[in-house]
């Protein structure tokens, strides 16, 4: 049995200015510290919007806090005329650690295909960092299809992109659970959190299906994080709205299985 720290990762989505931003990760170590949290044992990251990332990243740096930084998006192109756009480069200047790809947010509201979330991956590989490839099934999918087998694609098209030996997290978030408060049951989570590493195993290998983290994603809360986490499939959690709260979300961060 491979260990994985498990990750736990607040996705702000676009909430918080910078200032709300520095005060919101500020409250989060203090209350971290107060509980004593062993940040070797569970992994605890922040997604800002970009326009925070500078603020968060000095923040983190000033103080030595190990909370890793997120970006919610790159480009998948290196530099040049894409107005609006974010590269690899410049965010990991930032210490940017992770980067969230083909969240079902892009993929429904601005038509990102499974191409760009690969070639965005690719581009988060290059720069040194971690995409936190995101896929999951809508409503109409699991009827269709039934639960994993629009995961199981999505992850193999992304995976085709990339270097053999790249680090990936992988986030599976149903769409039908995301922001509804009706999440996934565990046992549904960990059906398709396994059909997804064994999609690592067959196209990557034992090692690095082994080692590589696979989040749950929708309606995570403190009340049922740890149901997630029990799962011998699901590593850690991809939190949205609980994640703009601090108390909640330190919460989730000190789950106990
Ligand atoms: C998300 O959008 O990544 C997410 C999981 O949202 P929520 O926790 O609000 O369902």
């Amino acid at each position: 049995v491979v260990a994985r720290t498990p990750l736990i990762a607040g996705n702000w989505k676009m909430n918080f200015d910078h200032l709300q931003a520095i005060a919101f990760v500020q409250k989060l170590a203090w209350s971290l510290k107060d509980a004593q949290h062993n940040y070797a044992d569970v992994e605890v990251a922040v997604f800002p919007p970009f326009t925070d990332l500078r603020s968060v990243q000095t923040l983190l740096a000033a103080d030595k806090l190990p909370v890793a930084l997120g970006a919610q998006d790159v480009s998948p192109e290196a530099a040049g005329a894409f107005t609006g756009d974010v590269s690899a480069a410049m965010l990991g200047k930032l210490d940017v650690r992770y980067v969230l790809v083909g969240h079902s947010e892009r993929r429904a509201g601005h038509n990102e295909s499974d191409d760009t979330v690969g070639l965005k991956a690719r581009a988060a590989v290059a720069g040194g960092m971690v995409p936190v490839i995101c896929v999951g099934e809508t409503a109409e999918d699991l009827e269709t299809h039934g639960a994993a087998a629009i995961p199981v694609a999505q992850l193999t098209a992304a995976l085709a992109h990339l270097p053999a030996d790249a680090e990936i997290v992988v986030a599976y978030e149903p769409v039908w659970a995301i922001g509804s408060g009706e999440p996934a049951t565990p046992e549904q989570a960990e059906e398709v959190g396994k059909a997804l590493r064994e999609v690592l195993r067959t196209e990557r290998g034992d090692a690095i299906a082994d080692a590589t983290r696979v989040l749950y994603g929708g309606s995570v809360a403190s009340q049922n994080v740890a149901s997630y986490l029990k799962q011998p499939n699901l590593d850690g959690a991809l939190v949205g709205g609980a994640s703009l709260k601090v108390d909640e979300f330190s919460r989730i961060v000190q789950f106990k299985k």
